[in-house]
């Protein structure tokens, strides 16, 4: 009925037109994105697709006020070549902001954190497991990796998956700031790694080329500094700001059941400050922030752009990478979850009521 209307033919007609596929539909039926541009093709229409994330994205989200914008910390994503040093370089830069002298350490994983550095610059770590998180979370539309840091043993090679990875920032279109570790091995070879990115056409800063390198170990934590010092030079390259006085938008890094505090859902903050009591909406689940815990287990009133923060307070869970937004009130939050879970109802009862046209010549 709808599709009739915006091309002002009968609805009959484009019934009509459906039966003529093979598809038996009724006038309420929504029709999936394939259907609709062989049908409004049969009426000489072309159909343009608007992705509805660009459409909620002046829906949901409050525009930014320039003069309240401010500077944020970059989110940073490490992907690599298995056993090439992932887990160790995340563990050795969480463990070394431990010993700056912060209460409590990080004892929660919680998906991300945040790390100070002595001077107060601040960088937050995405902990997710591999690049699947990352593509997976990519795949819903959420951008949440500002740059990314691709791991390479050094007394290795560039891997398979090193080249994945690299494919993978670049298509996001993420900074990549590169560190072969391992270097404290007797066999380390850097200058190899170098030799063979070369070869890709990726050029290191020290041979003259654009992408910036450290040789690192993650065992030792021999010059993870001025790694960081890079990643944050890069950062401000990216000129990386945000409004944090509006209503809070985020991403969703992960969510479980938890049997005794029920969904906890963690959220990376990008814009905004999402606060202790806000109407909140994420997939097809809603609620209310009951509390909020930062990586060290505390609870917290608030969370402002680049912090990540478990939520307690969600109906359901949400999926990773999906968009998490501040809402007027509880009632319209779970007004757009519920419009949503139809949505997905509508498209699981279209599966498998859709006819082929190759069923129908069986059926005759
Ligand atoms: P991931 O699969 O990329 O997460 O790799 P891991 O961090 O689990 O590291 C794989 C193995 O390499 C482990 O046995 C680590 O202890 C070791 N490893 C990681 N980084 C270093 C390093 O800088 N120096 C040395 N000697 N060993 C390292
Ligand atoms: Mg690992």
């Amino acid at each position: 009925n709808e599709l009739a209307n915006l091309m002002d033919v009968p609805v009959t007609k484009v019934i009509g037109t459906c039966m003529s596929l093979g598809m038996f539909v009724s006038i309420n039926q929504r029709l999936d994105a394939e259907t609709l541009a062989i049908v409004a093709d049969e009426f000489g229409y072309q159909i343009e697709f608007i992705k509805p994330e660009d459409e909620e994205t002046t829906e949901l989200e409050e525009a930014d006020n320039e003069d309240n914008l401010i500077s944020r910390a970059p989110i940073v994503t490490v992907m690599g070549h298995v056993d090439h040093g992932k887990t160790s370089l995340l563990d050795y830069v969480r463990k070394a902001n431990v010993t700056k002298g912060e209460a409590g350490g990080i004892t929660q994983h919680i998906g991300a954190y945040a790390v100070s550095l002595e001077d107060g610059r601040k960088i937050t770590f995405l902990d997710t497991p591999g690049h699947e998180a990352f593509t997976a979370m990519r795949a819903r539309g959420a951008k949440v990796t500002d740059i990314v840091i691709i791991v390479i043993a050094a007394d290795d090679a560039v891997m398979p998956q090193t080249k994945e990875a690299i494919n993978h920032a670049q298509a996001a279109g993420a900074p990549i700031v590169f560190a072969f570790t391992k270097v404290d091995k007797p066999h380390a070879n850097a200058d190899r790694i170098r030799e063979q990115l070369s070869a890709m056409n990726i050029l290191v800063e020290d041979w003259g080329g654009k992408f910036q390198a450290q040789e690192i170990s993650a065992k030792t934590g021999h010059n993870v500094d001025l790694l960081l010092e890079k990643v944050l030079l890069e950062a401000e390259m990216l000129e990386l700001t945000a409004d944090p006085k509006k209503r809070a938008v985020g991403s969703v890094i992960e969510a479980a059941l938890d049997k005794g505090r029920g969904i906890v859902t963690t959220v990376m903050v990008q814009s905004g400050t999402l606060r202790v009591g806000d109407a909140i909406l994420a997939g097809s689940h809603s609620g209310k922030v009951k509390a909020l815990t930062n990586e060290r287990g505390e609870r917290v009133k608030e969370a402002g752009p680049s912090v990540p923060v478990q939520i307690l307070g969600m109906s359901g869970a949400p999926t990773a990478g999906d968009k998490l937004y501040v809402m007027e009130s509880e009632s319209e939050a779970r007004v757009v979850a519920n419009k949503r879970l139809q949505l997905q109802r509508e498209q699981g009862m279209r599966a498998t009521k859709h006819i082929t046209l190759d069923e129908i010549g069986r059926r005759l």
